[in-house]
């Protein structure tokens, strides 16, 4: 099967790279803003108005090849960048739009969007995405008009691939991120078509401090090294807000802070990587609950445990992994009393408190683990929902949840339009498995 992936990259660029870097960064950022205002301009006075025939990135930069060479609009650095680098920030700027008018007629499910707004320079994230002529040695990785820079990785699993032909490099975005630039190249990639293995069930719970636990009594705990970068966070924040404002010791700081969080990102992201391929590949189907993350985040004691845990990053690398891999990934409805129901004798608690960690049942007077209760109850979830149609291809409609907006600036990820008037049968919701499947554009970082 094809699927679309991405590797990703931290680069090792030198002063006069980092330059050009930041240039074509910007010169995305100013095609960007300037197709927006033609936009708002062309909207008139009712800027979110209805979904009037708007210039598409195909003409914004055929207009913008004509404006870039009238000298009165004082754009003489053009020829600096990339000609890409205009091109698809037309294109960002057309699925942006087109986002917003699909999220208005409530054609995608979960986030709504807003409709684009200016980018700024230091605000927004320094972004753009090439294509052409990529080339990747072992060390190195060749851009159209940035020529070579130094790779602070080996790209040897993605190197192999290409040199056997399983692998086509589409597209290469660049990004940075706390003063450290990556690229991650969209690839096509030819996998071995998953066998379908429908064996064991596995029950999943997201624990506030186990990252997950199973069925099974096994424990993953969250890296070691997150705990302690969590703690240095929290030192580095509270230190920076007392930095006088517009100092240069403010401005370090803040340096400071965007790189533990960036390592915070980090971190966590790899240990969801190492899980779900795992998970993945070790079990038949995997039954999850289909937390609805957003509405707990706003919780705020909540919050932290919910945003580290990234459950619903978990959830979309699990997504794909298991089509990867053959598993079947099961969503079983939110409002399913994972965690209130004792998974011995079926009886219900009215309340449980988060505090409660250990499940005592009033029933059976079983007494267990919290966390292994509701991912006893989880696994058990197929036969709950066995009286409803078989699941594996009865939603053509696709659930998304929440999606990150991070997923969505990605390089070219297609947005998750589900399809209307199709919803999920009963409560259980099986992904389908094939080709065809809307949500290939899975971001899956350098594995
Ligand atoms: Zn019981």
């Amino acid at each position: 099967m094809l699927v679309r992936q991405a590797y990703r990259f931290a680069l090792n660029p030198n002063d006069r790279q980092r330059g050009r870097l930041a240039s074509h960064a910007g010169g995305a950022r100013y095609a960007y803003n300037l197709g927006l205002e033609w936009l708002k301009k062309s909207l008139g006075d009712n800027p979110k108005g209805a979904n009037a025939a708007l210039e598409g990135a195909f003409e914004m930069h055929r207009r913008w090849n004509r404006w870039k060479k009238d000298p009165a609009n004082g754009v003489r650095w053009w020829s600096d960048n990339s000609k890409c680098v205009y091109q698809e920030a037309f294109i960002d700027l057309e699925r942006a739009v087109k986002a917003f008018f699909a999220s208005r007629r409530g054609k995608l499910r979960g986030q709504r969007f807003g409709f684009p707004r200016f980018k700024h320079k230091g605000k927004s994230r320094d972004h753009f995405r090439l294509t052409g002529l990529i080339r990747l040695g072992p060390t190195w990785v060749q851009l159209p008009k940035l020529g070579v820079l130094r790779l602070n990785e080996s790209p040897v699993k993605l190197l192999r691939r290409l040199d056997d032909g399983t692998a086509r490099i589409t597209s290469a975005s660049v990004t940075r991120e706390a003063q450290r630039w990556f690229v991650s190249f969209r690839v096509e990639c030819k996998r071995p078509a998953a066998v379908p293995r429908t064996t064991d069930v596995v029950g999943l719970d997201v624990g506030v401090n186990a990252l997950v636990t199973l069925s099974t009594g096994v424990v993953f705990a969250p890296p070691p090294a997150l705990r302690s970068t969590l703690v240095r966070l929290r030192r580095l924040s509270k230190a920076h807000s007392r930095k006088k404002k517009q100092s240069a010791n403010r401005r370090r700081s803040a340096q400071r802070l965007a790189r533990c969080h960036a390592r915070i990102a980090h971190l966590r992201r790899d240990s969801l990587h190492k899980l779900s391929t795992r998970l993945a590949k070790s079990h038949g189907q995997i039954v999850i609950e289909d937390l609805n993350v957003r509405a707990m985040v706003r919780n705020h004691r909540l919050a932290r445990s919910i945003a580290d845990a990234s459950w619903g990053e978990l959830a979309s690398m699990l997504e794909y992994k298991c089509r990867w891999y053959g598993a079947r990934l099961i969503r079983a409805d939110q409002f399913f009393a994972s965690s209130k129901t004792c998974s011995s004798c079926g009886y219900r608690k009215k309340t449980l408190a988060l505090a409660e960690r250990t499940f005592s049942c009033e029933g059976c007077g079983n007494v267990l683990d919290r966390d292994l209760n509701a991912a006893l109850n989880l696994a058990r979830w197929p036969e709950v929902a066995g009286s409803a149609p078989e699941t594996q291809n009865a939603c053509g409609g696709d659930v998304t949840p929440g999606r990150r907006q991070a997923d969505l600036d990605e390089a070219g990820t297609e947005q998750p339009l589900a399809a209307s008037g199709s919803e999920p049968i009963a409560q259980a919701v099986a992904f389908k498995v094939g080709p065809d499947d809307r949500r290939k554009g899975r971001v899956a970082s350098g594995i």
